[in-house]
């Protein structure tokens, strides 16, 4: 059913009791010309544009859970391109143009709201980091705009400007940057790929990759062994486990990160806020809770809950940052298992198996890239070749040296 103005005046008027499942709950076939494993946001986008870009629709996505259970409904909801390096701007703006125009596109509401992302400064120095991230992002014709103290305190009275610990000197401000609703985009996916014909298969946890004479040909599952001739993995914060299943070792780690939703408030937070002198970042719901987090859980993990220093930590930069937010109740927390990659960019890639491919890297970065991911990886399974936006996202990057470090942060993921 196409979704329509129509079809909820025609649902309306008898009682909503016609509304069809937004998926079929297929069994899976014995073959696939290509199969994605990992049902989170990437690999659903990745099978919607292999099946609307490329005509390709004998497509599977093997989820070993449900949709949406991933870290695609656990983030925190921020989407932005306000990169720095030549190799991640004009991605991630692609990813941002690709969200304006996501719901017409999928016929499906994700609530994508550009309501501004600011990056605080408070130092000369970095508000010259700033200005030359905001200089790149313009050059790239994206949208950037350097605020002072007086235009930010316009903007966001409530931030504690001139007596914390680390004063508020002004803001970069993306005003096309925002939030999307994070599950959304996994149930909208779902449903536009199985519309096209994709099988959207859940509960089929991919247990073996299948390799003969150097090819892949298949993978094993809980629910049997499924043919295909190309795989995609897309499997977030467990890449390392299944790429293991093909003989690869990752140059990624797996670490947990916290989101955190306090009670619901009237409007207070116009947009989303990051906090430059330490890791905490914030917006308000449409529901009115403050949605949070900072920093990942130093420590390797596959669990997704973390521990009460990391929520300590947070918690004071957030409070550092604006201390109203210490009148707050805490309303629920919960984790997702990162995929840290050593230079903090992703990998969308060939591997050394004829026709496996990799999406993975992804830190705690990948849910604004969703569509850009999807485009690019669809490309490189329909072709066999990288799409020239992700053409720096090689794996072979980490032997080479060509590292795409745009945080500066190095191989170093518990420093972050
Ligand atoms: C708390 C938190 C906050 C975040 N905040 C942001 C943010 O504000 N902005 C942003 O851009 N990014 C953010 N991120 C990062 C972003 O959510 C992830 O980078 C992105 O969602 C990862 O891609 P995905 O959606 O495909 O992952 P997932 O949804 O995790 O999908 C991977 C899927 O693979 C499945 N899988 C794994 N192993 C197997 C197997 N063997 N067989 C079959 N299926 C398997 C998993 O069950 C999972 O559903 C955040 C992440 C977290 C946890």
């Amino acid at each position: 059913m196409r979704y329509s103005i129509f079809s909820l005046l025609a649902q309306a008027a008898t009682g909503h009791r016609g509304w069809p499942p937004m998926w079929r709950n297929p069994e899976p076939r014995r073959a696939y010309e290509a199969i994605v494993v990992g049902g989170g946001g990437h690999g659903l986008a990745t099978a919607y544009y292999l099946a609307r870009k490329h005509g390709l629709t004998d497509v599977a996505v093997l989820e070993k859970g449900w949709i949406g259970g991933g870290n695609v409904g656990r983030n925190t909801t921020i989407i932005r391109s306000n990169y720095l390096l030549p190799g991640n701007i004009p991605f991630y703006e692609h990813s941002l143009k690709l969200w304006e125009g996501l719901e017409r596109d999928i016929n499906y509401n994700a609530m994508v709201s550009q309501r501004g992302v600011l990056n605080l400064f408070h130092s000369d120095a970095q508000r010259d980091a700033f200005v030359r991230r905001g200089n790149a992002m313009r050059v790239h014709g994206v949208d950037a705009v350097l605020l002072d103290a007086r235009e930010l305190r316009r903007l966001a009275p409530f931030l504690e400007m001139d007596d914390a610990r680390f004063p508020i000197r002004g803001a970069l401000l993306q005003p096309r940057g925002g939030t999307v609703r994070h599950d959304a985009v996994a149930w909208g996916y779902a449903r536009a790929a199985d519309r096209l014909g994709v099988d959207v298969i859940q509960n089929c946890e991919v247990t073996g990759i299948r390799v003969e004479r150097g090819a892949v040909t298949g993978v094993e599952s809980s629910r049997g062994f499924i043919a295909a001739r190309r795989v995609g993995l897309a499997c977030a914060g467990h890449s390392s486990r299944v790429a293991a299943m093909a003989g690869l070792r990752l140059p990624i780690e797996s670490h947990v990160l916290q989101a955190f939703v306090s009670e619901a408030i009237k409007p207070l937070i116009p947009g989303v806020i990051t906090y430059g002198a330490g890791h905490f970042y914030v917006s308000q719901s449409d529901k009115g809770g403050l949605v949070f987090g900072g920093d990942i859980d130093g420590y390797n993990s596959y669990a997704q809950r973390g521990n009460l220093a990391t929520v300590e930590d947070v918690v004071e930069g957030g409070l550092a940052m604006m201390p109203s937010l210490g009148r707050l109740r805490l309303l629920r927390s919960w984790g997702g298992v990162m995929d840290m990659s050593m230079d903090g960019s992703p990998i969308i890639d060939r591997t050394e198996v004829e026709g496996l491919y990799l999406n993975a890297g992804w830190c705690y970065g990948g849910f604004k890239a969703t569509p850009a991911s999807g485009w690019c990886f669809a490309h490189l399974l329909a072709t066999g070749g990288s799409h020239p936006l992700a053409a720096a996202y090689r794996l072979d990057r980490f032997l080479s040296g060509e590292l795409i470090d745009e945080k500066g942060q190095g191989p170093h993921p518990n420093r972050h």
